[in-house]
């Protein structure tokens, strides 16, 4: 979030306020200096730790529906001391429905929910294809990344952007950029692993 501020606070400049680049890199610097401190933890329990802290530093409505999509993916997760690949799908799959819950977004609204649907999708069904995890998070990634582009020609429907109504045309979405940032940090974390 750190590298590509700029670039998602250009984005959010040319249809909303300006603070995206902003508000992600100061949430998600304070996630990562929460997690230092979360020794003993499960994963389901960083998530919600992570969810909390991403809902009071990340400003705007990317803060309730990042932290609503964390929450979500934690509670999907609950206490296990790890998870399995359909452990992560039905997580993601989660955190979809919590930021959808807050947002009331669908794909093609121009939201972050373009990026994570088809993310979201390409990995359940990479998963059951029996893929491997890595390989299913590299399609999850591109799918995200296609899903961001693809919001380019759209006119929002949601959020702040919808104010501009066709003059948000041609504007690539500043959320479905972070989602699909995301998504590239969870498959290079796993390929690392
Ligand atoms: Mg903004």
């Amino acid at each position: 979030m750190s590298a590509h501020r700029d670039l998602l606070t250009q984005l959010d400049a040319a249809i909303g306020d300006a603070d995206h680049g902003i508000n992600m890199e100061r949430g998600f610097t304070a996630a990562a200096a929460a997690m230092e401190t979360a020794n003993g933890a499960t994963p389901g329990e960083i998530l919600l730790e992570t969810a909390s802290t991403l809902m009071f530093r990340v400003g705007g409505a990317a803060g309730p529906l990042y932290g609503s999509g964390f929450r979500e993916a934690g509670n999907s997760l609950g206490k296990a001391a790890s998870f399995g690949p359909q452990d992560l799908v039905d997580a993601l799959r989660a955190a979809l429905a919590g930021i959808q819950a807050v947002g009331a977004a669908v794909e093609g609204d121009k939201t972050m929910v373009d990026a994570w649907a088809p993310a979201v999708e390409a990995l359940g069904r990479e998963i059951s294809a029996g893929d491997d995890i890595v390989e299913a998070l590299g399609r999850a990634r591109e799918a995200a990344e296609a899903g961001a582009q693809a919001t380019v020609p759209l006119q929002a429907r949601k959020g702040r952007a919808s104010y501009l109504g066709p003059r948000s045309v041609g504007h690539r979405d500043p959320g479905a950029s972070s989602t699909s940032l995301l998504f590239a940090a969870l498959e290079r974390a796993l390929r690392e692993a």
